[in-house]
């Protein structure tokens, strides 16, 4: 390992060709290289070789999403997201002291707390009757009812559902459909045990490194055997099929090979019968479906016998919404953001229509633009022939 902690044949495979700028949101709406990958990646080597860690370095790797588009386009195979995470990690230590705080009491404090985090959760769904919570900041409406009721595991698990942190908490309405589903396909499903609240996805991407290891060795733990470990949100279930190589060892590669994204696992199944809604959906991929998982393909196998697929012509271009990236760089997740709204109004064109989103960081980033989302989950049980069993 290097000086900052890069793999030397990893940050040496980068040949410039430049094949990637075109696949990456930040210098598409910049036309900057110091906001493409290319330039990133100049930025690492420089910093490798000895300038200082300064805050123009800091800015070129936060103003990155992380969405890995470039990844999927490189001809090279440079395996940007591990030099980008590395890279983060090191721009984690020398934020300013407010910054930390805030990272802390987010990272540490409440997101691995389930407790605590449903707890802040209840004090924000008042805050937002009391219409104390701005709109611009694009939080989903908080459900009181769903909130109440907890999701009853079954005995004897044959598949789990991987609920986490955040979702749990503000869409459970969507644990609830992919748990319908999961049933209807003849599932027996079980649930995290404690320690598995939170899989560790946000600290990585955020440059927690560490504890987001400390988090995949509870949430292994949490469930236990050899059934398949189903997961209805694209960045956790990415985070989680790579525990092998964030962790290392046998135990922590036999668990990641036991990790399906929930549209795959349907697939492989088969879904239940469905009646054909004749409702217009427009697919948004998520970055950590498409270009981490190569799973987009089993979101359209499950929904095409009752919905009408619509396409964006976009190349599965980023939302911007990219962990806290919405929240951090809100200017640029903005600007990225209307690139997305308008690829995905052109497809449906003068149809009425939902957009179907498999990760809830992008659809409450889609959502807060104005447009109506669901999960494939909700969609797929909504078109069950008994779908009234979904909530
Ligand atoms: S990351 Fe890959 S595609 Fe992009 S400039 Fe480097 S070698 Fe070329
Ligand atoms: S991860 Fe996404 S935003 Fe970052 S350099 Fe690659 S394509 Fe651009």
């Amino acid at each position: 390992m290097t000086r900052l902690g890069f793999d030397p044949d990893e940050l040496a495979a980068c040949v410039g060709c430049g094949l990637c700028l075109p696949h990456c949101p930040t210098y598409r709406v910049t036309g900057l290289e110091s906001a493409s990958p290319r330039g990133r990646i100049t930025a690492m080597r420089v910093v490798e070789e000895g300038m200082p860690l300064d805050d123009a370095f800091s800015t070129v790797i936060d103003e990155c999403i992380l969405c890995r588009g470039c990844e999927a386009a490189c001809p090279s195979g440079v395996q940007y997201g591990h030099l980008a995470e590395a890279a983060r990690e090191r721009v984690a230590r020398r934020r300013p002291p407010m910054r930390r705080l805030v990272e802390w009491v987010a990272f540490v404090a409440v997101l691995p707390r389930h407790s605590v985090l449903l707890a802040c959760t209840w004090l924000l769904l008042v805050a937002q009757r009391l219409h104390l919570v701005p709109a611009r900041l694009g939080l989903p409406r908080l459900s009181p009812r769903s909130l109440r009721t907890p999701i009853v595991p079954d005995g004897d698990p044959t598949a789990y559902l991987f609920t986490g942190c955040v979702m749990d908490a503000w869409q459970r309405d969507v644990h609830r459909a992919a748990v319908h589903v999961m049933r209807s396909c003849g599932a027996q499903v079980g649930l995290p045990t404690a320690g598995g609240d939170c899989c560790g996805a946000l600290h990585a991407h955020a440059g927690r490194v560490g504890e987001a290891r400390r988090l995949a060795r509870r949430v292994m733990a949490s469930m236990p055997g050899d059934a398949p470990i189903v997961v209805d949100s694209a960045g956790c279930g990415a985070a989680m099929k790579d525990y092998g190589r964030l962790l290392g060892g046998p135990a922590a590669a036999a668990f990641s090979a036991r990790v399906q994204d929930f549209a795959e696992w349907v697939a492989a199944r088969g879904a239940p019968p469905l009646r054909d809604t004749g409702i217009t959906v427009v697919v948004q991929d998520p970055c950590h479906l498409r270009h981490v998982q190569h799973a987009e393909g089993s979101v359209r196998t499950i929904l095409h016998d009752a919905y009408r697929l619509v396409e964006t012509d976009d190349d599965g271009m980023c939302c911007g919404a990219g962990g806290a990236y919405a929240v951090t760089e809100r200017d640029l997740a903005t600007r990225v953001r209307d690139c997305k709204v308008a690829a995905i109004r052109a497809a449906a064109g003068a149809m009425p229509f939902l957009v179907a989103s498999a990760n809830p960081g992008c659809a409450m980033h889609l959502d807060a633009a104005g447009l109506d989302v669901r999960h494939p989950a909700e969609l797929l049980a909504a078109a069950l022939d008994d779908p009234k069993g979904a909530m």
